[in-house]
């Protein structure tokens, strides 16, 4: 070939590439639009979930009303933690499923809870049984600090990755037996168990801080519980108040409490 034969074919060649680029371009541009209205429904969903079912009362309980809370329910994108399929129901009041027979919680329940905890931005906050990740995303949002246990490896490791995906820096993903708490990492202002015990778990207890918030469900697998929230006075392990807040339905914790 030519210098100038040579040239000529480069030069088309670049023209092609050029004009490939110029007809992919609309395309490139109506995925990112199409990603964006996605996300912007995503974002309409959340504030309707907030206003309805946050805002409104449910089973004579009463309404989450922390402006805090509210906002990281506004903040934390719920579809990304349950599975494609469940994804068009994420912000519906429900619980979902999220394999292995465990469930995410619906969204009025993580958000009474967090509540109740009375997260502070300084505070260290524990979490018995991570799932999806959804609550500790929650958390993380709302505290300086979050550790949470998972005793289902695939389930910890995978909410390990999504967290990390999301960004969120200030959550430690653990797999083991959360009945024992992490007591490494310990005291903690606020824990949350995210499954039912039939006892309140004392390393729990031991691993509060004086003056620190544990909620937790207790009662009978399979049956209604009562949601607990237990705070500890000042003057050692067994100065403690539990009050009864409202039923709920949470799977068992596993092993450890209960020996399932
Ligand atoms: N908080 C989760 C949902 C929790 S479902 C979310 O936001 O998605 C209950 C979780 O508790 C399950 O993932 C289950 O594996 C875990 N679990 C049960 N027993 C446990 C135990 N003894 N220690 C730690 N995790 C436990």
């Amino acid at each position: 070939m030519s210098r100038l034969n040579e040239s000529r074919s480069t030069t088309l060649q670049r023209f092609r590439k050029l004009g490939l680029r110029c007809a992919l371009a609309p395309f490139a541009f109506v995925v990112v639009l199409f990603a964006q209205s996605g996300e912007e429904n995503f974002r309409k969903l959340r504030e309707e979930m907030v206003r309805t079912q946050l805002g409104g009362s449910r089973w004579g309980a009463q309404a989450v009303r922390e402006p805090r809370v509210l906002e990281a329910f506004r903040q934390v994108p719920r579809h990304r933690f349950v599975s494609e399929a469940l994804v068009p129901y994420a912000y519906e009041d429900r619980p979902l499923p999220i394999g292995y027979g465990q469930t995410i919680s619906q969204p009025y329940i993580v958000a009474k809870m967090t509540e109740l905890l009375e997260p502070g931005k300084s505070h260290r906050a524990l979490e018995i049984g991570t799932g999806s990740g959804y609550q500790a995303a929650i958390l993380s949002q709302l505290v300086s600090d979050v550790y949470t246990i998972d005793i289902i490896e695939p389930l910890g490791v995978t909410a390990r990755e999504r967290l990390a995906t999301l960004g969120h820096k200030n959550v430690e993903v653990r797999i083991g037996d959360g009945y024992y708490g992490w007591s490494e990492k310990a005291p903690f202002d606020c824990i949350v168990v995210t499954a039912a015990a039939n006892h309140i778990p004392p390393p729990l207890i031991e691993q509060l801080k004086p003056g620190g918030r544990l909620v937790v469900a207790i009662g009978n697998p399979f049956q209604t519980q009562r949601l607990l929230l237990v705070t500890k006075g000042s003057k050692g392990p067994r100065d403690i108040r539990v009050q009864d807040i409202m039923p709920v339905s949470f799977v068992p914790l596993l092993s450890g409490s209960s020996g399932q």
